[in-house]
Order: structure tokens, then sequence, then C-alpha cells
């Protein structure tokens, strides 16, 4: 029997007048989706406990059966382990955003959050730019001084750790997510730590002029001028996968935080060329990289897709109904194909980890919807009051029952 986990990152969402009254789910042509929901085990699930903060972090955690209220310290930790970085004992690590702020010529409180990834910036030139920043004498000694060092990733989302104390204990330091906070002036949303406010002013003087910078801005780009700290965290420790399930097995994502949740777990990580974590990701790759995963022994997958929540951070619902129908078409389908030829038993587990809501572009803690699947179910079995088979939305499941324990789900995903 072959198990797999698919997350369709933030798919869940309120209704959209823009959209006549639907959701990005009940608007997006999602054959597949829809398919399992009306022959699987439905339900609803509580992925993100209060009083924790809803995001991916909590969720995915959750979905991997690490209860958040005991494991959850901090997402930078969790990424950090994608990297190989292990945070010392007693350090704080925390993510290290290439943030895009207002240019206007003001004290740099005034000045307001244009975007949490400028923009998307690619890869390469973010690496370059954070790289340089570490570099640049004055900051790098200032950097030094504070204990600060950097580690560069190859996305928007690079991870800094501090090993010497700063102003404000670590235990009552308060950041703010650039994407929750996007318009805002950076005096409401600077973290309570006069040291990394400073580090983060610093890095405006440099950054904003640094040559990738102006050239963004001549082709009309977003400029990556100020890194952004926040999710900070101290070392992470997750019980190990196999120990727990007596499954080996894999993640398939492009996104560090689920690479680390893996990692922290015991499990591989298969990295897929042209996984962006946006929604020009590479969909079919994932699909591929995870059947050739199963051939090669794997019992369990746990595949990924970051795409319909960047949009909506993006403010893009039609391409968050895109990256659902991507997820339906270019995933699910050639998943349950393959599984189909190969004549392999399987069960899966189809969940968004959260609800991201295009009113906001915020994260929410609104219990999602979930199906269990497996090809022994074949019968339509899940009816709505008006006769038709349910399909995978918020609406069509509101009813269905509710597992206040989203760390639980997995258990039935692996019961005999
Ligand atoms: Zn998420």
């Amino acid at each position: 029997m072959k198990y797999l986990i698919l997350i369709g990152d933030g798919m869940a969402d309120h209704a959209q007048t823009s959209i006549g009254g639907k959701t990005p789910l009940e608007a997006a042509n999602k054959p597949d989706m829809d398919y399992i929901a009306s022959r699987g085990t439905i339900g609803r699930s509580v992925n993100c406990p209060a009083p924790l903060a809803p995001g991916s972090d909590t969720a995915i955690l959750s979905i991997f059966g690490c209860d958040p209220a005991k494991y959850y310290f901090g997402r930078a930790p969790l990424e950090a382990a994608a990297q190989g970085i292990t945070v010392p004992p007693g350090a704080l690590a925390f993510r290290c955003n290439m943030a895009s702020i207002s240019t206007e010529p003001e004290a740099f409180g005034l000045h307001t959050m244009k975007s949490h990834s400028a923009g998307g910036i690619d890869g390469a030139a973010s690496r370059k730019l954070v790289t340089d920043l570490f570099a640049n004498p004055e900051f790098a000694s200032f950097a030094e001084k504070c204990g600060v060092s950097v580690y560069p990733t190859d996305s928007y989302r690079h991870i800094c750790v501090c090993d010497k104390p700063l102003e404000t204990d670590y235990g009552k330091l308060k950041f703010y997510p650039p994407h929750d906070n996007l318009g805002a002036a950076l005096k409401d949303i600077l973290p309570n730590d006069k040291i990394l406010t400073a580090l983060m002013e610093q890095s405006y003087t440099f950054l904003s002029r640094h040559p990738i910078n102006l050239e963004r801005e001549t082709r009309g780009e977003l400029p990556a001028n100020c890194i952004w700290f926040w999710a900070s965290g101290t070392s992470a420790k997750l019980p190990d996968f196999y120990e727990r399930y007596g499954k080996r097995g894999s993640v398939i994502s492009a996104v560090p935080l689920c690479h680390g949740i893996g990692i922290l777990q015991g499990l591989k990580v298969i990295s897929v060329p042209g996984a962006t974590g946006e929604l020009d990701t590479n969909y079919g790759g994932k699909a591929e990289a995870a059947l050739k995963a199963f051939d090669e022994g794997d019992d369990f997958i746990c595949l990924h897709v970051e795409a319909p929540d960047e949009c909506t951070h993006n403010s893009d619902l039609p391409g968050k109904i895109q990256a659902i129908e991507n997820i339906d078409s270019l995933v699910l389908a050639p998943l349950l194909d393959g599984f189909k030829t190969r004549g392999e038993d399987f069960r899966l587990l189809l969940i968004s980890d959260h609800y991201t809501l295009s009113e906001n572009g915020q994260h929410d803690a609104t219990p999602v919807p979930y199906v269990i699947y497996s090809n022994n179910n074949e019968q339509i079995s899940n009816i709505r009051d008006d006769g038709l088979p349910i399909r995978y939305t918020e609406r069509d499941f509101s009813g269905a029952p509710l597992t206040e324990d989203g760390c639980k789900l997995i258990e039935r995903l692996f019961k005999p």
C-alpha cells in the first residue's frame, strides 16, 4: 500500500464577489478533486490550534502528526533545518525576507511595506543582494558585533541566526510577518528590538543603492531594498517519522519550511527542478518525482504545492484559481493515473493546510476541508442535499465531521 498527502497550500478561502460569490475552490474546474471528494472519507480539520498563529508552519506540523502545541519552536528553525543549519542551543534563528519598502526620502519608520518578496524576486538576484549586504564592511562589522549571521538561499527567504543577546529578551521579541502587513508604515511593524531594527534600517541604506535594485527599478520591478526579520525560534526537534509510523518516505515541495519539517523527522527531501513555490512551478515534475519515489521503494510521500497561497499574498485571485486547477490536472490526475496503471493499492489525503483569505492576504485558522481517498472507494458515497455528488469545496464540506486535533488525521491515513 502506498500513502500520499497532497497539500494545496492556502487553497481554502472565503466567497469572493468578483467571482459571483464563489470561493476559488468553487470557481476552479477541478474534476479529480471533486471525484475523490464524492467517494472518499471527508471531514474538516483544525490544523492551527489556538492560541498559535495560523500559518503553514503550525498547519503542516499538524498534518505530519506533530502537535504544534508541543513541537512548535518558531518557523525559522524548521526552515534552517532544510539548509542543514543546526541552530545552537540558546541561539535564535529568524527568517530574513528580501522585502520591498516604499522609497520616498523620509524617516525609516515612515516608509511602508510594499511586498514581502520584492515582487517575487528571482533567487540569484536575491542571493547576490543579501551576500553583498553582509559582505559590505560597514554592515558586516555591525552584524558581527550583534552576533547576527546570514544563510542565503535561492529565493527571497533567507535565514539569519543570532548567537548574542539582543536588547530585548528572545522570549519577549515581537515580529510582524511582512505578507500580513502589506501597506503598513514600518514604525508600526518593526520588531521591538533596537539592534534588529538598526540592522534593517542599515540594509535599506545599502540595498537601495545596489546596482541590481537600480536596474530593477528602471525595468519597473520592485527593488529588494530591505531585509525583513520575522518568524523567530530556537532549536527545533521533531519525533522520528519511521519510529512513529513504520513508513519510509519523502517530502516534495519548493519551500524550505516543508523540507525542514521533513528532514527533522528523518524523511528524505526530493528537489524537483523548476519548483518555484509560485504559480509557474513545475507541477508535472512533482507528480513524476512522487511516482518515481514510490517505484523506488518509498511507502509515503508528502507533496506540497505553495502556489495558491503565494497567489493570495500577491492579491492574484485568477492566479489562485489557476493554481488550484493546475494542482488538479497536473498533479492529482497523473498521480491517480499512475497508481491505476501500476495496479497499486494506495490511500491519499487531500488537504488545504489552512485558509488564506483573498480579502486581506492573511492566513486564517478556520477548520479546513480534507478527504481521505483510496482505490477501494469506487462508489459515490457523499451526496449533497440537492442530490448531487459533493465537491471539494468549503461549502459542500461545511457539515462534514470535525477533527479538533488535526495532528491525529495522519493516523487515519495509515490505519490498516
Ligand atoms: Zn500554508
